[in-house]
């Protein structure tokens, strides 16, 4: 492999965007009509880890405004190549990268911990921001191979909910903006979103400006919509499959 990109190449990758776009938002617009929801009821999210900046000039180029990285190192790089979008994002974030990721994002998926809403509302306060957050609910409980493997996507347990919205919604700097959740590996998509679902009804009860459920990748992003997502959050299907973490 090389790392020169002829100018033929660039071109021809732009069109495989457009094109791959054109079918997430076919499929997009397919799923909100089944579940009788409305064309626009969906917002597309594009998670463009492990791809190169030029992938995210030309989606933002074709007009896909909210763009995610789950890792701090790959945000502070791309996001201030590119302002002209709004960057969420939705990866397991220490404490002590929370400044930086601050500084990039505008909206973070991934709330789990009450030392990490410490963390962002110091961070935001200082940067003289609002954050929005969501806090990330774990669907273990849908997954039995996630708990025999010991392999967990994180998050907040579902009874945690109430008193991690309560500390967010208190902190300067922040705002609750809803939840967001993984569907365990080996789970039933259907039935762990219709669970995040339940979780979302109740936040929203409580707190009526905390609206999103960000929910829905590649693979199950029908099952999300059934269920009320609000948010997609989509690599493969957009970008092609990942190259192997270096
Ligand atoms: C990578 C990632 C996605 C996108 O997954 P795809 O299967 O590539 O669509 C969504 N959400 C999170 C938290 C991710 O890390």
């Amino acid at each position: 492999m090389t790392d020169a990109v002829t100018p033929e190449d660039a071109v021809d990758r732009e069109n495989q965007l457009r094109d791959n776009l054109r079918a997430v938002r076919e499929r997009l617009q397919t799923a909100c009509v089944a579940a009788g929801r409305a064309e626009d009821a969906v917002t597309l999210v594009a998670i463009t880890k492990t791809f190169p900046i030029s992938d995210v000039r030309a989606l933002a180029a074709l007009g896909v405004h909210d763009l995610g990285e789950n890792r701090e190192q790959e945000l502070k790089v791309k996001a201030p190549d590119c302002q002209d979008v709004t960057w969420h994002f939705v990866g397991q974030l220490q404490s002590n990268k929370a400044r930086s990721v601050v500084r990039c994002a505008a909206v973070v998926h991934s709330v789990d911990r009450s030392s990490l809403v410490k963390a962002l509302s110091r961070a935001a306060v200082e940067e003289g921001k609002t954050l929005r957050c969501l806090l990330q609910v774990s669907l273990a409980a849908y997954g039995p191979a996630e708990a025999a493997t010991g392999m967990t996507r994180g998050g907040v347990a579902p009874d945690d909910v109430p008193a991690l919205a309560a500390e967010v919604a208190g902190a300067d700097g922040l705002e609750l903006g809803g939840v967001m959740a993984v569907a365990p590996l080996g789970s039933d998509p259907d039935e762990a979103f219709a669970g995040l679902e339940s979780v979302a009804s109740r936040l929203r009860s409580e707190h009526t400006g905390a609206d999103w459920i960000s929910a829905g990748m590649s693979g199950d992003l029908e099952a999300a919509i059934r269920h009320g997502a609000t948010h997609v959050r989509l690599g493969r299907a957009l970008l092609g499959t990942r190259p192997p973490l270096g």
